[in-house]
């Protein structure tokens, strides 16, 4: 069965509607599919029918810090009813809005005006930097998204802002108490030293974070190896997705991931 429990919709930074994406989970076959949008649980809103085809497991990605960095954790069979997750969601779309002000204040230093107007025109619903870089190319600063993060969005540049985002432990008990699996994101993507991310997974294992993202994506084949041993020194699940964005990506395209090493105990067996 394919399955992609990591993927995005227009109400954060994905390109597609819910419906839109459900239709296309279809089409790839997947059969069991989470949609994991930043800080937002409005896709399950928006979705009119589930084919019977599909599993849908509730999910989100929450931001987090972890020491003076920016670390994603999914939130997997997550309760959609729960309250403590409500005002927790709505807590993180307060810190986007006002961290959206700030970028555009930043931005606004370097020459850049009105750019959380400009960003505001490309968000459908949760803010994020991939709006900024939205404008940044429409005002023709930059050629493409990877520049404008590159140049002023990405980790050290002006629109480079985590300092508000809850700490792990904080974004972990969310997810417990909504009955959900923590699922430490992509962990390859942060660029950390391998001990720097084993005293990631220590801290996060401490916080309750059950899981990790083994398979992020397509991925070669030595990182899915290297992520499956720190999966199971830590006795983590392991989990796998797309991190869908957008349909022309072909390294995150829906459905298409990686397969999970033997050695791996899948987080779907937890609630099989
Ligand atoms: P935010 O949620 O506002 O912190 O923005 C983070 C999002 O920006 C990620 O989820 C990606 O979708 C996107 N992103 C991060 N780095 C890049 C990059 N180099 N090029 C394009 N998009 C990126
Ligand atoms: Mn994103
Ligand atoms: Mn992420
Ligand atoms: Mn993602």
């Amino acid at each position: 069965m394919i399955i992609d429990l990591h993927c995005h919709t227009n109400m954060s930074d994905g390109a597609l509607t819910p419906n839109q994406l459900i239709d296309l989970a279809v089409k790839r076959g997947v059969g069991m599919l989470s949609i994991t949008d930043h800080d937002t649980l409005d896709a399950y809103a928006h979705i009119s029918a589930v084919p019977s085809n599909i599993r849908l497991i509730p999910g989100i990605e929450l931001s987090s810090r972890w020491r003076k960095q920016g670390v994603h954790i999914v939130g997997l069979n997550i309760d959609l009813s729960n309250e403590a997750m409500a005002s927790a969601v709505t807590q993180q779309s307060d810190v986007r809005l006002q961290r959206a002000h700030e970028i555009s204040n930043r931005l606004g230093r370097l020459g850049f005006d009105n750019c959380l107007e400009g960003a505001q025109r490309f968000a459908q619903n949760q803010i994020g930097r991939p709006h900024f870089a939205e404008h940044l190319i429409e005002v023709g600063a930059v050629k493409n998204a990877n520049e404008a993060f590159k140049k002023y969005l990405g980790a050290g540049k002006a629109g480079d802002i985590k300092e508000h985002w809850p700490a792990i432990d904080t974004v972990v008990q969310w997810i417990r108490r909504a009955g959900g699996i923590a699922v430490l994101a992509h962990p390859s993507k942060y660029k950390m030293t391998r001990t720097k991310l084993t005293e990631l997974l220590n801290d996060f294992s401490i916080a309750g974070g059950e899981a990790m993202e083994v398979v992020s994506g397509l991925q070669v084949p030595s990182v899915t190896r290297d992520l499956a041993g720190l999966c199971k020194k830590f006795n983590l699940l392991a989990s796998c997705g797309s991190d869908f964005h957008a349909p022309d990506k072909k390294w995150a395209a829906l459905g298409m991931t990686s397969n999970l090493p033997d050695t791996c105990n899948p987080v779907w067996d937890h609630w099989a």
